[in-house]
């Protein structure tokens, strides 16, 4: 009987490496996988898995015999580590490959919102600029003072972008990182929130940053203020975050993760001063195909007896 079993739904190309390479078990979800036979479950050594659903430790207990669980993706909340190092499993994910694509689509809503590009594109499209209308001036995005949230590896992959658009660069960390020179460490989110118009949110999700984003926080940005979030729905307070959008407290938002997805609130579709994106951060089909091949040089190490590449606990 196979040893590993895929969860989720994977490209063609991602579904063909996955029979060729490490003859898997499919299972759409992890519903789906917990309802396969017990022999079949009591097989699986390894799971490849890709997909939000908690992933806790009675979903494990499932699978009497598994050794690893090899996240597609970087971000790895769904899955409760402690519960799989308590049962030693190891936990593995796909970092680096995909941090110039998240950096480039945060610069991007940053650079939308900001020059208000979506209601430029209408005013082309609607004719409004052919009848005449001029179109309104709107914010300078170069020389901006932004803080990044988070100076992880996708953190420092947008503050390297941004540095080239000549902004004031200033972040919060745990702790200070080694940075060039001028970039300015705050060891108080609050802090970093007051001394900037534009916040990147760059953090793990998970428990320990929920809701980091609070309405102190969103009031200390301010009016010109403005949230771009590529990280998780959960970092940030999402009720505080609309209602500061909504009565002006705010200046905008671009958002690639929602509380709640793919059923992002309704109330987000009726801000015009917002850029909305479908978590599609790491969605381009070469960054897709680097991360299905790590997540599966991790399982086939695994069952190899080798070193795994990027295991996170
Ligand atoms: P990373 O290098 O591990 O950076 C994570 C950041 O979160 C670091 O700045 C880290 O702080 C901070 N952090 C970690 N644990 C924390 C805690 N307990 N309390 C407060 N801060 C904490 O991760 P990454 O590769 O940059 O990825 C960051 C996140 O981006 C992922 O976890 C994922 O959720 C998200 N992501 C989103 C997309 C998308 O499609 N939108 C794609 C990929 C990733 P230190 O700097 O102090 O270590």
């Amino acid at each position: 009987m196979t040893a590993t079993l895929a969860i989720g739904t994977y490209t063609e190309i991602d579904e063909t490496a996955l029979g060729a390479d490490l003859d898997a078990l499919r299972a759409a979800t992890l519903d789906e996988a917990l309802a396969l036979p017990e022999a079949e479950r009591a097989a699986i050594t390894a799971i490849a898995y890709k997909g939000h659903a908690a992933f806790g430790g009675d979903q494990m207990d499932a699978f009497p015999a598994l050794g690893l669980i090899a996240n597609f993706g970087v971000g790895y909340d769904a899955i409760d580590v402690d519960a799989a190092a308590a049962r030693e499993i190891a936990v593995t994910n796909t970092p680096d490959v995909l941090n110039d694509d998240v950096a480039d689509l945060a610069v991007a809503m940053l650079l939308i919102q900001g020059r208000r590009m979506l209601q430029g594109d209408a005013h082309v499209r609607s004719g409004a600029w052919a009848d005449g209308e001029d179109f309104p001036l709107n914010r300078k995005m170069s020389g901006s003072r932004v803080g990044i949230l988070g100076l992880g590896r996708i953190g420092r992959d947008i503050a390297d972008r941004l540095a080239a658009f000549r902004m004031e660069l200033h972040y919060w960390s745990r702790s200070p990182k080694d940075t060039p020179e001028g970039w300015t460490y705050h060891d108080d989110p609050i802090a970093l929130a007051e001394a900037v118009d534009i916040l990147v949110v760059s953090l793990v999700g998970g428990p320990e940053t929920e809701k980091m984003v609070s309405a102190e926080m969103i009031r200390a940005l301010g009016r010109d203020g403005v949230v771009i979030n590529i990280s998780r729905g959960s970092t940030v307070d999402e009720r505080a975050l609309l209602d500061a959008l909504e009565a002006g407290e705010l200046a905008g938002a671009g958002l690639d993760v929602f509380e709640d997805e793919p059923a992002a609130d309704p109330r987000f579709a009726r801000l015009d001063n917002v850029v909305l994106q479908p978590h599609q951060g790491s969605g381009t089909h070469a960054t897709r195909a680097a991360m299905g091949q790590l997540q599966r040089d991790n399982i086939a190490a695994f069952h190899d007896a080798r070193e795994l590449l990027t295991r996170v606990n």
